[in-house]
């Protein structure tokens, strides 16, 4: 098995015939790795826009791809046919951050139509370094970037322009070989093949916002009192207000409180939040979740 690191350059122009901006790819980088994560090979294609006549300045002072470079360029489907030919069979391909596999999709759909990139597994591997980095004592909430990681763990980088294609698949290639762990790496290995792979990267989560939704779970709308632990009695019907449902209760204690409820509705679940507030007395105007007491959180 081999190991492929793509990177991608994009573009965004804008698309006269869908009226919108595209991240539109112009060039394809990748190294080929053995299974000792020996650099084996390296492919780099910069792709002629069938869209646009120039780049971005933006977008040339970041990558070096100049609208003349950019101009002597393959056509599209044939970069990405020349690309498919290179990667060969039994091959995990990762990118940095799946941000690469939606422009691919985008990509695909839009400009490509009928080629496609040949990935048949898949692994994020912003994912897995910044697991591994977690693991070593790093805490960073935010993506980490791909330079960040190289210095957090001292790859040397002296000769190597960030934000041109190959280059940063040669750094990504040294950060796999410093941080892999067998166990952790295979678990992250997504079979690309499975029709719920894209509708999973597809799916957009939300917050359900009518109770007659069968993803809500009934049960969730009992509340107990947060004083003596009964079940309360609601008093109210179920109101609706940023992404939270409402309702008024009371308990034979004397205790009336609001129980509210909300549901997100992701790929997998419905994440459920519940919190008890202040006894709703009159329509609630800027209601915050500051007000409420924190109840099953
Ligand atoms: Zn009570």
């Amino acid at each position: 098995m081999n190991y492929i690191i793509l990177d991608l350059e994009w573009d965004s122009v804008f698309y006269k015939s869908e009226k919108r901006f595209i991240n539109q790819i112009l060039q394809i980088g990748a190294v080929k790795l053995n299974e000792k994560f020996k650099i084996i090979d390296t492919f780099e294609v910069t792709i002629k826009s069938e869209i646009s006549k120039k780049v971005t300045g933006r977008f040339a002072r970041l990558t070096g791809i100049t609208t003349e470079k950019m101009l002597l360029g393959k056509p599209f489907d044939e970069a990405v046919l020349a690309y498919n030919e290179w990667v060969g069979e039994d091959f995990v391909t990762m990118t940095w951050s799946n941000s690469d596999l939606y422009t691919i999709m985008e990509n695909e759909e839009s400009l490509l139509k009928g080629v496609k990139f040949k990935i048949e597994k898949y692994l994020d591997l912003q994912k897995f370094i910044q697991n591994e980095l977690k693991l070593s004592g790093y805490e960073e909430k935010n993506q980490i970037s791909l330079s960040n990681a190289a210095e957090l763990l001292s790859i040397k980088t002296d000769d190597i322009d960030f934000h041109t294609a190959k280059d940063d698949s040669l750094v990504s290639a040294h950060l796999l070989k410093k941080c892999y762990n067998k166990q952790r790496f295979e678990a992250l290995i997504k079979d690309v093949s499975d029709p719920e792979f894209f509708k999973r990267l597809r799916f957009k989560s939300y917050a359900i916002s009518k109770l007659s939704d069968p993803d809500v779970d009934k049960s969730q709308l009992i509340f107990n009192c947060p004083e003596c632990s009964k079940k309360a009695k609601r008093v109210s019907g179920w109101k609706y207000s940023n992404r939270w449902f409402w309702a008024n209760f009371t308990c034979s204690c004397g205790k009336r409180f609001c129980g509210r409820v909300s549901f997100k509705k992701t790929f997998d679940d419905v994440i459920v939040r519940r919190n008890i507030g202040e006894f709703k007395i009159k329509k609630p105007k800027n209601e915050t979740a500051q007000t409420a007491v924190g109840i099953g959180e």
